[in-house]
């Protein structure tokens, strides 16, 4: 039984190891070097009690000669600069070999450190889950390993293992993407992210396949880089190699002027184009609402005054003498009210009529997008513009915006596989870098890397898993 690396202790049962790798004797633990140092931590909460710690070699046979070993005293260790264990030191027991050896602890840690392996890579494994400050990170391992790392320790380590940890998944995906078959559609998202580090806005632009949802593209530039020729540079350098066939974006001006010299088919977001007619006819409902509550209220005041008037002169019927003043100014005063009255409710009937107006034609609007063919989606169009004078100006100044864009909100109509909305992209970017936390990166590089985790993910979630649980279900 000759163990040479960890991974070989996978075929063994917990009983086996603590068979063969772990022995407790009385206050003593006697360790084999395949064993983790983080189980000491685990046994002496277990125990509640401090045990003494010795490490031993698993094989105890000289490298050189392959002659048993001999002990030969113990050599002391600190481990994670906090923690005093011992090192089993051993002689060949070949006389004509006589070399000399000591436990080696080189699966945990690194040669001439003191903490375990484990701590050094402990900030790039949590970032890989989720964000977390370095402080916090240190506080954890501190917390259960009763050391004293310091937050700037934690980025040091962090910063050492993060691009080769990333590196290394990155291999593993595109692995996995080739073997899975994913390859780019032709049929893209395309949009951009604004975040601020420190004092410089970035533009984050991106490239998202409408068909498997891999992200082929990602770019941070310097908002004062960000323009058409940019986009347009970082599409041809992603797709280069790649059919590029259609953009679905949202409606900026700077993208129908890269497709055209693209060449490419243009589809304008329909939820966001709905946004802007929701924005417009919020604005006008809710300026509308003010005035029909104000109009209400002061509806009320007029209608209580009337009734005031009415029980003061409730005995008094039939026509007013002329000489009687005082009841005359009464009488004229009821009739001011009640006109005024008759205007406020005149204007609460326009009011809530134009808010009624504005809601059945945006649900118009909403169900032309709606449409599952282009015959439809015409049809719905072509009524819109038959009963646009009739419609509200909002209405109509947005009907007017629309018609110059009618062929970019219609391609996926027109091809097959051309999503209708940007909200995968949308979705991409929430799930990547949450609103909440753009503002928190002090370093281009810490937000690069933040980005590049979180897209690992989406793609781990969203791309492999997606084509495997697609897999699964045309099996059944
Ligand atoms: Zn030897």
């Amino acid at each position: 039984m000759r163990i040479t690396t960890r991974i070989s202790l996978v075929l063994y049962t917990l009983e086996e190891i603590f068979k063969y790798f772990v022995l407790i004797e009385g206050d003593k633990l006697i360790i084999k070097n395949v064993i983790s140092p983080s189980l000491i931590y685990y046994l002496e909460e277990v125990f509640g009690r401090s045990l003494e710690v010795v490490y031993r070699d698993v094989n105890e046979i000289c490298p050189f000669c392959n002659s048993k070993l001999n002990k030969n005293g113990t050599q002391k260790f600190l481990l994670n600069k906090n923690r005093e264990i011992r090192k089993q030191k051993y002689v060949c027991s070949n006389k004509s070999c006589v070399k000399y050896f000591t436990t080696s602890l080189d699966g945990f840690i690194y040669k001439g450190r003191n903490y375990m392996k484990f701590f050094m890579l402990y900030p790039v494994e949590q970032s890989s889950i989720a964000y977390k400050p370095f402080s916090l990170l240190s506080e954890e391992l501190n917390h259960k390993y009763n050391t004293r790392i310091r937050r700037e320790t934690i980025y040091h380590y962090f910063r050492l293992n993060a691009r080769e940890y990333l590196d290394e998944v990155w291999e593993k995906i595109y692995d996995d993407l080739e073997k899975a078959g994913i390859e780019a559609s032709g049929v893209y998202h395309y949009d951009e992210q604004f975040l601020k580090i420190r004092k410089e806005q970035l533009a984050r632009l991106t490239l998202l396949d409408a068909q498997n949802h891999m992200i082929w593209g990602e770019k941070l530039i310097p908002v004062e880089k960000f323009n058409q020729e940019s986009i347009k540079k970082f599409i041809t350098d992603t797709m280069h190699n790649k059919p590029l066939v259609a953009l679905v974006t949202d409606d900026d001006n700077k993208y129908p002027g890269i497709c055209l010299e693209l060449e490419i088919i243009h589809q304008l977001c329909h939820f966001h184009k709905m946004q802007n007619l929701m924005d417009e006819i919020n604005k006008k409902i809710n300026r509308n609402n003010r005035k029909i509550k104000y109009r209400e209220e002061k509806l009320k005041k007029i209608q209580g005054q009337i009734e005031k008037i009415n029980k003061k002169t409730k005995n008094k019927k039939g026509r007013i003498k002329k000489e009687d003043k005082k009841h005359q100014k009464i009488n004229n005063k009821r009739k001011k009210l009640k006109r005024e009255s008759r205007t406020i409710k005149q204007e609460l009937r326009e009011l809530k009529d134009y808010n009624k107006q504005l809601t059945y034609y945006k649900d118009k609007i909403s169900l032309m997008f709606k449409s599952k063919t282009l015959k439809t989606f015409q049809n719905r169009y072509n009524w819109l513009l038959d009963h646009k004078k009739e419609a509200p100006e909002e209405i109509i100044s947005y009907l007017n915006k629309l018609t110059k864009k009618i062929d970019k909100l219609t391609n996926h109509l027109k091809y097959d596989n051309i999503p209708s909305t940007n909200n995968a992209l949308e979705n991409f970017y929430g799930v990547t870098l949450k609103e909440s936390h753009k503002k928190k990166y002090k370093t281009t590089e810490g937000a690069h890397l933040r980005i590049e985790f979180e897209k690992q993910k989406y793609i781990k979630r969203n791309v492999l898993n997606q084509k495997q649980e697609k897999e699964k279900i045309t099996v059944i």
